[in-house]
This record gives C-alpha cells, sequence and structure tokens, in this order.
C-alpha cells in the first residue's frame, strides 16, 4: 500500500466538526458537516452560512468569508449557490 492511499482512506474515516456559537442563547457546539449549509451570493454580503442551534432551536445565519468558505466547502458542507440577485 503507498502513502497515498493509506492517506486518502484517513481522510475518509475523519468526520469534519465545525464550532459554532449561538447568538441567542450563547451555547457553544460542535456541528458536523451535514448540520450547516452554506449558501453562496454573487457578493460577500449574500453570502452565508446557517445552522439550527441544537440548544435553544434558533436559526442562526452568519456572513461567510472567503475563509469560512473554503472551510465549509473542505470539509463537505452542503453548498447552495445563488445566482440570481433578489
Ligand atoms: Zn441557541
Amino acid at each position: 500500500m503507498t502513502v497515498a492511499v493509506a492517506f486518502a482512506g484517513m481522510k475518509k474515516a475523519v468526520d469534519v466538526v465545525f464550532r459554532a456559537g449561538c447568538p441567542d442563547c450563547r451555547a457553544n457546539f460542535e456541528l458536523g458537516a451535514s448540520a450547516l449549509r452554506l449558501a453562496i451570493g454573487a457578493t460577500s454580503k449574500t453570502t452565508f452560512y446557517s445552522f439550527t442551534c441544537p440548544e435553544c432551536g434558533t436559526s442562526v445565519r452568519k456572513p461567510a468569508g472567503e475563509r469560512i468558505v473554503e472551510l465549509l466547502t473542505g470539509g463537505g458542507v452542503r453548498t447552495l449557490r445563488l445566482h440570481s440577485a433578489g
């Protein structure tokens, strides 16, 4: 087995977890990629990620900068691309 193959298998086994905080109840928690949604708009102002707080159930939406977008897409978060304005 080559090192590359071993690495590929390892990569698949690791579940990516993102740290997030709720602005409503101020809880801090870790979310898997499936718990997050990323929406990419035409500009950075319309690019955001969202999740539901596991503590209080609030829908949280936060702006996503380039680094966050990279992180989330790389971690397998479902991405929605918003093409039309409005
Ligand atoms: Zn909360």
